[in-house]
């Protein structure tokens, strides 16, 4: 491409309403422009960079083996009230009424597309024979942030690479979600970013459910705590990630330690059976109340996919869940507790305990849980450890090392699922025995723009952005010094040609401009390889050849430079 005729309106002046790196460079070297808050126009350059991002995750997501299809971003709001999420979601869904012939339609633009994957599998799916499978799609998203800002790390319209996967077992799952835990590594890798995998939000299935990938960076708006010693890393947002685990105290997780009598409800099996749920859907510890007052009910399991089950199973018309307060104190155990659990159920029917099992503990293994246990008498239980509290070089919960914290933002994030939303939307599969299932779901997002912003925000010195080979807008940028010279021109426009043949991404500066004006903008747009052309080093038949990123100019031969570069 040559410069004179592409659009790279590069700007002296630090804008004033942009207050990080990425925003003031990703202006300045001309690759976005703003149509109005939280909303930018990608300019040639800058979309060139988003492009290459996207072919980098596409490559990686088809290794993975998950397969490319597109859905629509305009969606059907009803979908958002069978699973919650219109509600959930509030202010930031975007959604309006429109008119079709006599009819009023409401409709949605997607903040991300389970509602849709889910709906679509479950006209697709029947058989366990067609699981697993992972979709995903690179793909426009909607969400009114309440703040955009930072330029292009935080729209309200995004490019979102978005995968989700469907299995019939939390083994199924593991596997899937271990191929794009592993797949969104190599992509970052690629793309030049230096990245911190992070535990984050648990949500329905428990412990080590998800995780987010995070890039350090003083402005990020995520907190991160981490440990060298061991590579304990965690959102603080979720700090009861990092909480001490309590340990069976001289106990042996086979040994017995006391037996309450629970016809029925010793186990989480019972429990399951007591239910008419089955085990393999309990996979989160909760606590129904009703009438505010807990009924006990405190399982493995899909919350909501159970709810109605508890219910009838409770004879009770109103359950909602507890919050963490009243769980720690019904049950001595904090939420999302992953390790040795202690679990006391109660259940209360017509405000008569109807049943206590006091005590279910274990190391969350198939049978490894005791029954009739007692926390506090039968084991100490640690105190808890709140990482919000913790300061640089305190003590790690789970080493002897120490702990640092730093800035992150989050640019990619995957999650265990479990049957959220094809329990809401009757998303399910027969198995062998043709019973029916809910699909065991996991999703898995990447921000496309992020990757990019996150680069500009991290990769830069005074005079402007530094790219990686894989996502620069161009690889090389060719420099005649003196356009209106023949002999410059007759050799740069050799080096161009012979660059694009061999497939080489080449931008050749052609504005008949000073070198010391070229040489600012080719910081400033911080293409990794700069090939300059003209003035002595022509006499002397050279080019010189420069990395961005530093280090002394090469002089090459100008009859070589195509191949050296290439
Ligand atoms: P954040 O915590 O920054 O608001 P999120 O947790 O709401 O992000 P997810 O729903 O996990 O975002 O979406 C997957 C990915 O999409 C995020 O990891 C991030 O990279 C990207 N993303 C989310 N919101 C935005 C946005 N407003 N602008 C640009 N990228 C975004
Ligand atoms: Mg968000
Ligand atoms: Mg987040
Ligand atoms: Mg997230």
């Amino acid at each position: 491409m040559r410069w004179s005729q592409t659009l790279i309106p590069t700007m002296k002046e630090v804008p004033s309403d942009a207050e990080v790196p990425s925003h003031q460079l990703m202006l300045r070297a001309g690759l976005i422009r703003q149509l109005m808050a939280g909303a930018y126009t990608y300019l040639p350059l800058g979309y060139r960079s988003i492009r290459k991002a996207a072919d980098i995750i596409r490559q990686e997501m088809d290794k993975a083996g998950a397969v490319e299809l597109f859905m629509p971003a305009l969606q059907p709001i009803d979908l958002f009230e069978r699973t919650g999420r219109k509600e959930a979601f509030g202010n930031v869904l975007i959604n309006f009424p429109i008119r079709r012939r006599e009819h009023e339609l409401h409709m949605a633009l997607g903040p991300t597309h389970e509602e849709v994957v889910t709906d679509l599998m479950s006209k697709l799916i029947n058989s366990y024979r067609q699981l697993p499978i992972t979709v995903y799609q690179i793909q426009t998203k909607f969400r009114n942030e309440e703040r955009p800002r930072f330029g292009v790390l935080r729209t309200s319209e995004f490019l979102m690479k978005d995968a989700y996967s469907f299995g019939t077992s939390v083994e199924q799952l593991d596997e899937s979600y271990q191929k794009m835990y592993d797949a969104y590594c190599r992509i970052y890798a690629r793309c030049g970013l230096e990245y911190i995998p992070v535990e984050a939000e648990s949500g329905p299935i428990g412990g080590d459910a998800s995780h987010e990938f995070m890039i350090p960076a003083e402005n990020g708006e995520d907190s991160i705590v981490r440990c060298e010693s061991c590579g304990y890393a965690a959102n603080l947002e979720r700090a009861d990630t990092g909480r001490k685990q309590p340990e069976l105290a001289g106990k042996s997780s086979t040994t017995e330690v006391a037996t309450v009598e629970t016809p029925g409800m010793g186990s989480i099996e019972a429990v399951a059976e007591f239910l008419k749920i089955e085990t393999s859907q309990m996979i989160k510890t909760l606590i129904f109340l009703a009438d505010e007052k807990p009924v006990g009910v405190l399982l493995r399991g899909d919350h909501e996919a159970n709810e109605g089950k508890i219910r009838r199973a409770l004879n009770v018309t109103e359950l909602e869940m507890a919050d963490e307060e009243t769980i720690k104190n019904v049950t001595g155990a904090p939420v999302g507790f992953a390790g040795p659990t202690s679990l006391k159920c109660a259940f209360i029917v017509d405000h008569d305990v109807a049943a206590i099992v006091d005590g279910v503990t274990g190391a969350n293994e198939v049978d490894k849980h005791l029954t009739g246990v007692n926390p506090g008498r039968d084991f100490e239980v640690q105190e808890t450890f709140d990482l919000r509290d913790a300061e640089n070089g305190d003590p790690c919960p789970r080493c002897e090392g120490t702990l640092s914290f730093v800035h992150g933002i989050e640019v990619g994030h995957v999650f265990k699922l479990g049957t959220k939303y094809s329990s809401a939307l009757e998303a399910e599969y027969l198995d062998e025995k043709e019973k029916r299932h809910p699909l065991i779901m996991g999703c898995y997002g990447i921000g496309v723009n992020r990757i990019i912003a996150g680069l500009a925000e991290t990769c830069h010195d005074e005079n402007g952005l530094i790219w990686p080979m894989t996502v620069a807008p161009y690889e090389v940028e060719l420099i005649p010094l003196n356009v209106k010279d023949d002999d410059v021109m007759k050799h740069a426009n050799s080096i161009y040609e012979g660059l694009l043949a061999a497939g080489v991404d080449v931008l050749m500066d052609d504005r008949e401009a000073r070198p010391g004006f070229k040489f600012k903008d080719a910081d400033l747009v911080g293409i990794p390889l700069r090939v300059v052309v003209g003035g002595k080093g022509l006499k002397d038949g050279i080019a010189e050849v420069k990395w961005r990123k530093g280090g002394d100019a090469e002089r090459i031969p100008l009859a070589d430079v195509t191949n050296h570069v290439a």
